[in-house]
């Protein structure tokens, strides 16, 4: 079938006088113009495509299956969670009851809605090891400036008003020092080991230097190269020990997921990405949720409003005064808090207690499966992801970017690309816990195919892809120069 027909353009394909519709005739005679006054007039003719039924259906049916979703294949995208999310959830979040309530709505109209978030808060709860959670910020970063203010007004409550320094690994995620700096205090980093782990020695010396104006120490664990931080505890008492708060960025929780607990390792404050673990896709922009969990004896810190359950079982919403006041509008983004609550209470207790192991056997058995053929910088067992430093064999002139590209070819998403930032040519793999073993094994007999490929036959590689719709849009210029409307405005 000619695709390339319906590829066009929707105006490209546009018919003076085409339409898709009929409509009834109108009962009511048409008003005259001259009665609408003439600022409400449009002056230019609205520019509307006009095309027959057929060619709109073909046309966004075949646009939808350009592009590449985890609904048509694997997103191995490392850091990053692109989980396939079964659809009960979102037929769930979606539902006409949720999905059409006012957000002012008073809580007595809303007590159902108002037990699922409060649900959410102590399954969270129990997940993190934490004492209390709030819903309400609508991203990761949103969490973590969240619980870093939550952190200065602990502080600030204490007397403790000097402490304005927060420790950040270098291989932390962009956001924590971004978070920190919006936040109002200043960043000092830690080094990492050669294996990625936080280097404890350079953070006790950073600790005995800078120890009554430490705020915080933010970790990420696992960390950024997917690997557990095992001397936790140790550097725990460390940040403790000069009066410092220790933050868990849980952003991608999903290898601990009921098998470890950030409050049971002496973690004060955290945040958890709803659109990772807990069943929304994340990319694209679209809505995210980044609860926050604090330990006890800090829940008052948290922002308002509150949702609280009554002693006669009924729910409430109460906006405390507090000394952060709020950080959001509303509650948070409710249908992701309810795909949350709905991917847990589907998965049961036992099942959530799957999910970190099957987020962690995929992601080493692909790396023990490629390791003789990718460059492996870091050679310990991984949680739920691993960075390759690309292909071995670096004489062929194939890159990271050609195996990427030629993974498409193939039907796969690129894995994560050029991050982390610690090597030249990072490949970062995230096969999450929802992928079967054909689909495992299929993805590593294609990355050993393109490795064979980039010994043989690298200029193959490197003009890949070869059989996707669109294929080598000019990066650079997609970023600087993005021509995003058709007509000149
Ligand atoms: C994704 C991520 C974040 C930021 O989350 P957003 O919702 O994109 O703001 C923070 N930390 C880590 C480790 C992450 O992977």
């Amino acid at each position: 079938m000619n695709r390339q027909l319906y590829n066009k353009l929707i105006f490209e394909l546009s018919h003076k006088g085409r339409k898709g519709y009929e409509l009834p005739k109108s009962g009511v005679e048409s008003a005259d113009l001259n009665d609408i006054p003439s600022s409400l007039l449009r002056k230019e003719p609205l520019h509307l495509p006009e095309v027959d039924e057929p060619t709109v259906v073909r046309h966004y049916t075949n646009m939808s299956t350009n592009n590449f979703g985890v609904d048509t294949g694997f997103y191995p995208l490392g850091s990053c969670t692109m989980k396939y999310n079964p659809k009960i959830n979102d037929e769930i979040a979606t539902a006409h009851a949720p999905a059409d309530l006012h957000p002012s709505v008073p809580a007595s109209m809303a007590q159902g809605a108002l037990e699922a978030y409060w649900t959410l808060q102590k399954q969270l709860c129990e997940i993190a090891g934490m004492a209390e959670f709030t819903l309400n910020p609508f991203a990761g970063a949103h969490g973590e400036l969240t619980g870093l203010m939550v952190i200065r007004a602990a502080h600030d409550a204490a007397g403790d008003t000097e402490r304005d320094i927060v420790i950040v690994p270098d291989s932390a995620h962009g956001t924590n020092p971004a978070s920190a700096a919006v936040a109002g205090l200043k960043v000092v980093e830690v080094k990492s080991m050669p294996d990625g782990t936080v280097d404890v020695e350079a953070l006790s010396e950073l600790v005995d230097k800078h120890g009554p104006k430490i705020a915080a120490m933010m970790m990420t664990n696992p960390n950024t190269l997917g690997i557990f931080e095992s001397r936790i505890p140790e550097i725990a008492e460390m940040v403790h020990g000069a009066g410092g708060l220790m933050y868990y960025d849980g952003a991608n929780l999903n290898p601990l997921v009921g098998v470890a607990r950030p409050g049971d390792m002496g973690f004060d404050v955290m945040h958890i990405n709803l659109h990772k673990t807990f069943s929304t896709p994340h990319g694209g922009g679209g809505p995210g949720s980044g609860p926050v969990g604090v330990r006890a004896g800090l829940e008052k810190f948290l922002p308002s409003p509150r949702v609280v359950r009554r002693d006669n079982g009924t729910y409430n919403i109460e906006s405390p005064e507090t000394a952060l006041g709020s950080i959001s509008a509303t509650l948070g983004n409710y249908a992701v808090q309810l795909r949350a609550l709905s991917y847990i209470l589907s998965l049961g207790r036992e099942g959530v207690k799957e999910v970190g192991p099957m987020a962690t056997l995929p992601a080493n058995y692909i790396k023990e499966s490629l390791r003789d053929v990718y460059e492996l910088p870091v050679d310990r067992v991984c949680k739920h992801e691993f960075v390759f430093d690309g292909l071995k064999d670096k004489s062929t002139g194939c890159t990271t970017l050609n195996v990427a590209k030629r993974l498409l070819d193939f039907g796969f998403h690129a894995p994560t690309i050029y991050f982390p930032l610690l090597f030249h040519e990072s490949l970062m793999i995230e096969p999450t816990e929802t992928e079967s073993l054909e689909t495992i094994d299929e993805f590593v007999k294609v990355m050993r195919e393109i490795a064979r490929e980039a010994a043989e036959e690298p200029d193959l590689l490197k003009n890949a892809p070869l059989v996707t719709p669109v294929r080598h849009p000019d990066d650079t210029k997609a970023a600087l120069d993005p021509k995003i409307t058709y007509f000149e405005l």
